[in-house]
């Protein structure tokens, strides 16, 4: 009987869960372009990123059901592009920041020290700031940063503001907190011209998606953590209960439809899906011309 009980706990904390048929979760593709020519001026006609840091976790951990070899993850920030101005896409974290998460999850971590450079200048020049959500791999390199100058830039959501807890895991300074422009409070908030963040809490209580419509026509959708795999999405194999319950809190359901949708979009090949942590898909985005690998 124990060992029947063991075996049900394990399967309920590590077993894969079917992702449901059908979503709750809204991404109206048509409101989201509106959105993105909402604000006056041209669309962006690139975009980049910097690899900050890479590690790795328990695949079992991404993938429920799957051996607890390690899985890699790569940490990176995007930057869009304008002929006179920039944005930022998540700001990847600092040194210390990489060593402290690896050694929480008893792996390793490389650091890429140059990168993390370029995304700091990067930063700095960029004409606004957002985050997909609040955890610490994405906003840490804004806390670390000069705050002076990127007070103004940040352009956090109310969700992610009000998420002290994340902030402070960072020591989010007060004028990052307090001096940014939030957000506007709909579900399709344009941040630049072209540029969309779509509400998606889930992950993070602050968790969104970032659309970015390109000049070409081409357009992309960064995911955040919603996934941290393509296969994920792909394939339906959302992160197991040990993972979202026990060590991120996340809000399954609502994280697992909108896996469904992403799924959905994926299939109808309308839109690019950015997926921040996966090391394979990023190789793909270089090699089929969705990203350079450099800020500028
Ligand atoms: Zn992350």
């Amino acid at each position: 009987m124990l060992l029947a009980v063991g075996w049900l706990g394990r399967s309920w904390l590590l077993g894969a869960e079917p992702i449901p048929e059908t979503s709750s979760y809204e991404l109206d593709l048509a409101q989201v372009r509106q959105a993105a020519a909402e604000l006056p001026g041209q669309k962006p006609l690139r975009v980049n990123e910097e690899l900050v840091a890479e590690a790795s976790m328990p695949r079992a951990a991404v993938f429920a059901g799957e051996s607890f070899d390690p899985h890699p993850m790569v940490h990176r920030a995007f930057q869009v592009v304008w002929e006179d101005s920039t944005a930022v896409i998540d700001a990847a974290m600092g040194l210390a920041m990489a060593e402290e998460m690896a050694a929480a999850s008893g792996g390793e971590t490389t650091f890429h020290a140059d990168a993390y450079d370029r995304v700091q200048a990067g930063l700095e020049g960029a004409e606004a700031i957002v985050f997909t959500h609040e955890h610490q791999d994405h906003i840490d390199g804004v806390a670390k940063g000069n705050a002076s100058v990127l007070a103004s830039r940040v352009r956090f959501n109310a969700a992610q503001l009000a998420n002290t807890e994340a902030l402070d895991l960072v020591g989010m300074p007060e004028a990052l907190r307090t001096q940014g422009m939030p957000l506007a409070a709909r579900r399709y908030a344009p941040v630049a011209p072209g540029v969309v963040a779509i509400e998606a809490a889930g992950h993070t209580p602050g968790n969104q998606m970032i659309y970015v419509g390109l000049r070409d026509g081409r357009e992309l959708l960064f995911v955040g953590d919603t996934a941290w795999h393509m296969r994920q999405i792909r394939e339906l194999i959302y992160r197991p209960r040990l993972v979202t319950d026990f060590i991120l809190g996340e809000d399954r359901a609502a994280t697992m439809a909108e896996i469904r949708v992403l799924h959905e979009l994926d299939k109808s090949g309308e839109v690019k899906l950015v997926v921040s942590h996966d090391a394979d898909q990023r190789q793909r985005l270089f090699d089929e011309g969705w990203i350079g690998p450099r800020f500028e």
